[in-house]
């Protein structure tokens, strides 16, 4: 049986980090420009993230769900992520490195943490970042940029959807992919 004494040091560590660098992704990506900012930038590239190009950040504000503030919901959600799968794979390290019956009192937590963490970070990035404006209006501004689209879909008896997570509408063309905005399902 695998024991290295250093494993449950090394567990409380990637607690913390784990902890710690969710809390700046939603402290930084709420507390930035709208569409990001140079620390915003920084800190994408510390968990090796490619940001979005200008042009489509630029499409992103235009046609998205409209925020104040804060970073597009898409990168948020490729930082969580990038986070999530790091700390998977110390975790699988550290996991096998230490004795099993150790499990229950470093692993456990870690899983706890990381389990729902990426969707949890995207809906409280959203509701921090949200324009106080009525529903209706929220999304006018992604129904203006597609009028004739919007026509089409209608008159071709295909329906509109909406993001479960940000709310942005959709028309529903064949395959269904994840929400271009925000990365979440639609439905
Ligand atoms: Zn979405």
């Amino acid at each position: 049986m695998a024991d290295d004494p250093t494993a449950p040091s090394r567990a409380v560590q990637l607690l913390g980090w784990v902890e710690a660098t969710s809390r700046r992704i939603l402290d930084t990506g709420a507390g930035c420009a709208l569409g990001g900012d140079a620390r915003w930038n920084d800190l994408l590239t510390e968990l090796g993230v490619t940001p979005l190009s200008p042009s489509e950040r630029e499409r992103h504000l235009r046609e998205g769900p409209r925020r104040s503030r804060g970073a597009l919901p898409i990168e948020v959600r490729w930082a969580i992520e990038a986070v999530d799968k790091r700390a998977r794979s110390w975790l699988w390290d550290i996991d096998r490195a230490m004795r099993t019956e150790h499990g229950d009192r470093y692993i456990r937590p870690i899983e706890h943490k990381l389990y729902g963490m990426v969707e949890e970070t995207i809906r409280a990035h959203l509701s921090a970042t949200v324009v106080a404006v009525t529903t209706s209006s929220i999304f006018a501004n992604a129904r203006a940029t597609t009028p004739s689209y919007a026509h089409l879909g209608k008159k071709a008896g295909l329906e509109e959807v909406k993001c479960k997570t940000c709310g942005a509408p959709r028309i529903r063309t064949g395959e269904l992919g994840p929400c271009a905005y925000c990365g979440g399902e639609l439905a």
